[in-house]
């Protein structure tokens, strides 16, 4: 961690903001604090510079239009290649997800991403649009993911990115396996929002950023609500 609290960045909610994606913010602060973890929410906007000294990193879901449009100026500003390079947390969500990647469609048209994780998007036939669940890989020490997708597009995961979750209800990347991770970096295509749903998730991460895994905390409440979304997909 860079300073004495954990400085969570969430990336242009002024273009990508879907689904209630900012939840996943609200999460990771509600869980550092459930550990005596002090927090700061920075909201960086799309004419404002993406600051170096972030902890977490978060980019969320949206329209072709302005995920195109928050690419280019990623990829202009150059500053979130840089943070993970130095090693701070990046979470993405959907659109923020596939813009991690070499390159993405978008209004039919392939568009440059920013190269974080060795994958490519095309579109599928069909829009994904439904619930999204399924266990996550074994080595993260997570329970199985449940989520909401809505997207066009499919995702191809390279050798040096990892599958996030094997796919037992709805398509994710490709129907297949859903979601990528490598390093300190994760995306899914899961709102919901994806850490309110998976509070685990939202701890693993947490604790990737003050650099050791967090003590339990009391997930009465939160495994109400995963049990109900997953037994509404016959996964308990
Ligand atoms: N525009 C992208 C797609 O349709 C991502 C959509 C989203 O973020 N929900 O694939």
């Amino acid at each position: 961690m860079s300073t004495e609290s954990l400085r969570i960045i969430w990336i242009y909610p002024d273009l990508m903001s879907t689904y209630g994606d900012r939840g996943n913010m609200l999460i990771l602060a509600r869980r550092a604090a459930l550990r005596g973890i002090a927090s700061e929410c920075v909201e960086v906007q799309s004419d404002q510079a993406i600051p170096q000294d972030g902890d977490i990193y978060l980019l969320a879901g949206g329209e072709d239009g302005p995920q195109a449009l928050a690419a280019e100026r990623l990829i202009a500003d150059g500053g979130l290649n840089r943070a993970a390079a130095n090693g701070a947390v990046v979470f993405a969500v959907c659109a923020g997800y596939q813009l991690l990647g070499t390159s993405f469609y978008a209004k039919g048209a392939k568009c440059t991403g920013l190269g974080l994780l060795d994958m490519q998007s095309d579109r599928g036939e069909t829009r994904a649009v439904g619930e999204l669940a399924g266990p996550v890989d074994p080595v993260l020490g997570l329970p199985p993911l449940t989520g909401f997708e809505n997207h066009g597009g499919r995702t191809h995961l390279g050798a040096a990115a990892k599958p996030l979750v094997t796919v037992r209800v709805g398509i994710g990347n490709d129907g297949t396996t859903e979601g990528a991770w490598a390093g300190k970096l994760l995306g899914t295509y899961a709102h919901g929002p994806a850490l309110a749903r998976n509070p685990a998730l939202a701890d693993l991460l947490v604790g990737w950023a003050v650099g050791s895994p967090l003590p339990p905390a009391d997930d009465a409440w939160p495994d109400r609500l995963r049990a109900e979304r997953l037994s509404a997909v016959g996964m308990r």
